[in-house]
């Protein structure tokens, strides 16, 4: 049995796919201590983990005031994080011993606390995997849109926090990408090669072990019996950029009083009340089982968020991806590339089109024979025990006691 320290200060979008991991870990007899924000406590302890807490609200204070405009100023704003992070997390191990961490590819300072802590490290990479090339050419055409006074602000406050943080805590960065992906001896991305954009650019240190869907062991308030034989069309926009209430009005034009039934997860920060009268045909709720409600879809409106997009294709459900922000164009665009579903923009998106497009994607059978495929290759990649089988053939050559 080893002590593995776990590192995740994220979204529900960065936790949800580590659950099944630490399931998978604590079956194997690793003794997993997992560092997050309250809100997630429940269900990481219900995987049998002991849970210790960061301050939430000071990290995302911490993160947005870096900025939020470029990528670069995301940069700093990770780097901030850093202050709030690493004390915590040293405070609240102190004296205890590890054998190897496993953490976020870009929340909780994972590569930092490695590197202080001298342990063998494990980066769970829950959106598309970059590589150091692809990352600094990325960072370098964004960099151009910007004015060059700007860029020149931002990077001295980059040189600024990184000397700040190697004179604390005695450790390197090396790169921007280091500090935006946390590059470690073993990245764990939950995806597959194949569905990965470049997926052959990748060496062998990165193990695409498909996504890692597990129940949830949360008690819901949602009865599956209403929806089990209507298959219907459900509609999100995950966790974070989800306040859209023109959209979610939308969609009632688009679908209300049809023989469609349409289950809508608006998010917590949409009030139902805010939303004018429900059609009778849908079911609206801040919050639903999403991985058990895609069971029985039949359509997915999604913003195209790394972990819906693959919760919908794993079981099969045909894709309408309607991108927010952040990697969600990429993740769309690439559902577009092999055909599993089909990209729309938000702006100017109007009610006749959207059922249009939902005319199409469920009439059409190259679109099914896709989404047939790519589910087939989700089901067989592996998911979490993969991920169990890879960190313990890592502890193996870390000489890790197994
Ligand atoms: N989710 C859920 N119920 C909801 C909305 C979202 O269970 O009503 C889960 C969903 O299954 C997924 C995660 O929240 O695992 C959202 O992650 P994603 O990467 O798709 O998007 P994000 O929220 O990070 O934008």
């Amino acid at each position: 049995m080893a002590r593995v320290l776990f590192i995740n200060a994220g979204s529900e979008g960065h936790i949800n796919p580590t659950i099944g991991v630490v399931q998978e870990l604590i079956s194997r007899d690793e003794e997993v201590v997992y560092f997050t924000i309250e809100a997630f406590r429940e269900r990481i302890e219900k995987t049998g983990a002991t849970v210790r807490t960061l301050d939430g609200q000071k990290i995302i204070t911490a993160f947005i005031s870096g900025g939020r405009n470029y990528l670069l100023e995301r940069i700093n704003g990770l780097l901030l994080t850093a202050e709030i992070i690493i004390p915590s997390v040293l405070e609240q191990i102190e004296g205890e011993h590890f054998d190897y961490i496993i953490h976020d590819s870009m929340f909780g300072c994972g590569r930092l606390l490695a590197q202080i802590l001298k342990l063998p490290a494990v980066n769970s990479c829950t959106s598309f995997a970059e590589t150091k090339e692809s990352f600094d050419k990325m960072l370098e055409q964004l960099s151009k849109n910007i004015p060059s006074d700007v860029v020149k602000e931002i990077n001295d406050e980059y040189q600024r926090l990184t000397i700040r943080v190697k004179e604390k805590y005695n450790v390197e960065i090396g790169s921007p990408y280091e500090v935006y992906c946390n590059p470690a001896p073993l990245t764990i991305v939950y995806t597959t090669r194949e569905f990965q954009p470049f997926g052959e650019a990748f060496d062998q240190t990165y193990k695409f072990i498909g996504p890692s869907i597990s129940t949830r062991l949360l008690q819901e308030n949602f009865d599956l019996t209403a929806i089990q034989e209507k298959r219907p069309i459900y509609i999100s926009l995950g966790t974070v950029f989800n306040q859209a209430i023109d959209f979610y009005k939308l969609c009632f034009r688009a679908f209300g009083n049809t023989d469609y039934t349409v289950v809508m997860s608006i998010g917590e920060k949409t009030q139902l009340s805010d939303l004018g009268e429900i059609p009778k045909n849908f079911m609206v709720k801040n919050y639903v089982p999403q991985t058990e409600i895609l069971r029985y879809t039949k359509l997915f409106i999604t913003h195209g968020g790394m972990n819906s997009t693959h919760e919908g294709l794993y079981y099969g459900v045909p894709l309408i991806a309607i991108p927010q922000s952040a990697d969600q164009p990429i993740i769309a665009g690439q559902v577009a590339n092999i055909g599993a579903g089909i990209q729309l923009q938000m702006d100017g998106l109007t009610a006749n089109q959207l059922s249009e497009a939902a005319e199409h994607v469920l009439t059409s059978p190259s679109i099914h024979k896709a989404v047939s495929d790519i589910r087939e290759s989700f089901q067989k990649s592996g998911g979490y025990h993969k991920a169990g089988d890879e960190i313990f053939e890592f502890k193996r050559k870390y000489d890790i006691k197994i």
